[in-house]
């Protein structure tokens, strides 16, 4: 192979070139594209055939992947209210309106309302109001001493993922779960006088939300493969640790209204005897828990489980330097209904605008540094199927070569831009949201003064929900999830309902697709950084801080009497070096600190150290080739070292009682699903006033946080650092 460098336009120039080319918009198109017909997950073969087309169109190589998943289609399904066991009062018919003026809710091809992983079941009996089913609400009604066992808990949607809701239920005994969509969960109410869509902004009563109820903060995937990919003759498990075993349907609130209702009189009264958190916005119903004896629900549910292929697509856009890792986009293209102009085909238009934007730039002889691959997953809506049995299949190759992943699902669900990232992208991160603008904003703002308008604003953490949560919890891959969300001010996101199409993302939320297109610029700018720059832009000092906060935060809730206490149970080798097992609590916690102290200054210096590479590199075209090719090598000496900087906080043995779930700093809630915690091992210790849980990962934290000193350590002056 013939050593040459480069010498195309690049950096900045290349940035300026992109935004260029996307000062056209064809997001509109996609979006229009991507809602016209329903694609459920391992359905819609049109739209697969149209991605992998326009992949190839645009220049990549392109592939497709089929994995076997034990999945539900929905069949048929009924709810009943029983007066005296013998009446039918009320019969609800479980499906959203069709409106005239919005062609995608309309037609004999609409999915039904269903959540996947349901159980299916022909259940009749008494319910109860159990407020969003939380771990807390739960609690409280097993205080308040109303009986659950054997009943069907009814929830409203909100709080937390809704199969652990389903989860919390089942474990109480109950017999089967209605989730419904609450009002007082929405702004712009009817009550406050604002129409419904397609009228106005509030929320069409009719409107349902579908999904998944799979227990994710267990592990997401096929349930019947934890760990591994489900393609050929693939052992299976039984999957009833991680999806449930009663049926459960979601509802309108038209629909359950005249169900809750029957409630009043009856149990507990919750805005006087629990707390006003338990009322939402439903006029006839008075929020008590109940239940009433006189009435029964049948609830009945059919599901027809097989295992089915789904379909990922890969596209790829081959760097320069075939040596070098690479990094992966990726949204899904899966959807619980017709449309999903949302969710997730916002994030799909606005993933085809930068596959666009590069092959703009490809044309005039571009190529990247290292590769891009781009994804399109499928089955995501199930429990993150697609992008999981992908991390779990390639996982080895993918923790050896692949720096980030960027997720995009939903691109516009609102006007609110929001970010989360594994901090080490916080810096690359931060520099793109000063060169794109805000599109709502009359004067001129960019993304960067829109993000940090409110005070102390941060960069959240990684929860799960989304298809980030194989690369970043069990392979170690440092991972961002972004788009706009929905706000106070935004009109009613109807999430996973009928409702969120075409028309109204067109006509009300994002006219002009200019936030579609914001996305793009942005996530194609924080893509170009990432695979054009010779040093990669990962940084370690805010990621060592953080780590510092959270330590020093969980810290202080150790009990007072535990710190004083020995730590002698068990003895590994590793541990005995550094004497832990002589220590107490608190004095492990103080080396602790020290070491994560240690570890930002350490990564001050690694950061410094990053930057003056690239700008020796930036300025080394004058240098005789042979300090070129030095210099090279140091950069890629330094670029696998980054490369394998987040992989120091996996655990093998993973998190408690959920192996699947490695990553030390960040993990999806355990009761919340969606909301995602730091050191999820010491939390979840403290939570339970688990003494031996929490010596157990103090002492993880303390050897993980000396390993990381180890690989982030500043390094004597070397060799190749005196040639410069
Ligand atoms: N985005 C999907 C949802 O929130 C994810 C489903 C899952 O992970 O199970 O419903
Ligand atoms: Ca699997
Ligand atoms: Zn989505
Ligand atoms: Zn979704």
């Amino acid at each position: 192979q013939e050593l040459t460098f480069y010498v195309g336009p690049d950096g900045p120039e290349i940035e300026e070139q992109f935004l260029e080319h996307l000062k056209t918009n064809l997001a509109g198109n996609w979006s229009r594209k991507y809602t016209s017909i329903p694609h459920l997950a391992g359905q819609g073969k049109e739209l697969l055939e149209f991605t992998a087309e326009k992949f190839k169109e645009y220049g990549l190589e392109t592939e497709v992947e089929s994995f076997d998943i034990y999945l539900n289609y929905p069949v048929d399904n009924g709810l009943k209210l029983i007066k005296d066991d013998s009446e039918v009062v009320y019969e609800a018919s479980l499906k959203e309106d069709e409106l005239e003026d919005d062609p995608t809710t309309i037609g004999d091809d609409l999915i039904p309302t269903f959540h996947g992983y349901s159980a299916s079941g022909n259940v009749t009996a008494q319910f109860v109001y159990v407020n969003y089913g939380t771990k807390k609400d739960f609690e409280t009604l097993d205080k308040l001493g109303v009986e659950l066992e054997g009943k069907i808990a009814i929830a409203r949607y909100g709080g937390i993922f809704r199969g652990l809701k389903v989860k919390f239920a089942q474990e109480r005994g109950c017999v089967g779960v209605l989730i419904y969509s609450d009002p007082g969960d929405d702004n712009f109410n009817e009550d406050q006088g604002y129409k419904p869509y397609p009228q106005g902004p509030s929320r069409n009563p009719s409107s349902v939300q579908r999904g998944s109820v799979q227990f994710l903060s267990q592990m997401p995937g096929d349930p019947t493969t934890p760990g591994v990919p489900s393609q050929g003759n693939v052992t299976r498990v039984d999957p009833y640790n991680s999806i449930p075993k009663i049926p459960s349907l979601p509802v309108s609130f038209a629909e359950i209204e005249p169900i809750l209702k029957k409630l009043n009189g009856h149990g507990i009264n919750s805005s006087e005897d629990i707390s006003s958190d338990w009322v939402g916005g439903l006029a006839d119903f008075k929020y008590w828990t109940g239940p009433n004896p006189d009435y029964t629900i049948n609830l009945y549910n059919e599901q027809s489980y097989d295992i089915r292929p789904i379909y990922n697509v890969y596209g790829k856009l081959r760097g320069r330097d075939p040596s070098e890792g690479y990094i992966i986009i990726g949204n899904h293209r899966d959807a619980w209904i017709k449309g999903g102009a949302s969710d997730p085909n916002s994030g799909s238009a606005s993933m085809l605008e930068i596959i666009r934007g590069f092959h703009e730039l490809s044309k005039t002889g571009w190529v990247p540094e290292r590769t891009i691959i781009f994804a399109s997953w499928d089955g995501e809506e199930y429990g993150l199927l697609g992008s999981t049995e992908f991390g779990e299949k390639y996982g080895e190759r993918l923790k050896g070569h692949c720096y980030a992943y960027l997720n995009v699902d939903v691109s516009v669900g609102g006007t609110g831009l929001k970010l989360e990232s594994s901090p080490s992208l916080n810096h690359v991160l931060n520099t793109a949201l000063k060169q794109v603008q805000y599109p709502g904003s009359e004067t001129p703002q960019s993304l960067y003064e829109h993000f940090y308008e409110t005070p102390d604003k941060k960069i959240g953490i990684l929860g799960s929900g989304s298809d980030f949560t194989v690369f970043l919890e069990h392979l170690g891959i440092p991972s961002v999830d972004l788009g706009f969300d929905h706000g106070d001010n935004d009109p009613v996101y109807h999430y996973h309902s009928n409702y969120d199409s075409y028309k109204w993302m067109s006509e009300m939320m994002d006219p002009g697709f200019k936030y579609h297109q914001a996305v793009a610029k942005y996530l194609g700018l924080v893509a170009l950084k990432l695979s054009g720059q010779k040093v990669v832009p990962l940084k370690m000092a805010e990621y060592a801080t953080e780590l510092k906060g959270y330590y020093d935060e969980l810290s202080a809730r150790i009990p007072d009497d535990w710190l004083s206490k020995k730590i002698t149970k068990r003895r590994r080798c590793h541990e005995r070096k550094h004497n832990v097992n002589e220590t107490t609590i608190e004095e492990l916690v103080v080396l602790t600190k020290l070491s994560l102290s240690d570890a930002i200054g350490s990564s001050i210096k690694l950061d410094n150290k990053t930057s003056y590479l690239q700008d020796l590199w930036d300025n080394s075209v004058d240098m005789p080739f042979w300090k070129r090719i030095i210099l090279a090598g140091w950069i890629k000496y330094t670029n696998i070292r980054l490369l394998l900087l987040e992989r120091t906080f996996l655990v093998e043995e993973g998190l408690k009682g959920r192996p699947w779930f490695k990553h030390m700093v960040y993990a999806a809630g355990r009761d919340t699903g969606y909301e995602g915690f730091a050191l999820p091992g010491m939390k979840e210790a403290l939570d339970d006033s688990d003494f031996w849980e929490l010596v157990k990962w103090l002492k993880t934290i303390y050897s993980v946080t000396q390993d990381l000193n180890v690989r982030i350590g500043y390094e004597k002056e070397s060799l190749m650092e005196s040639s410069f």
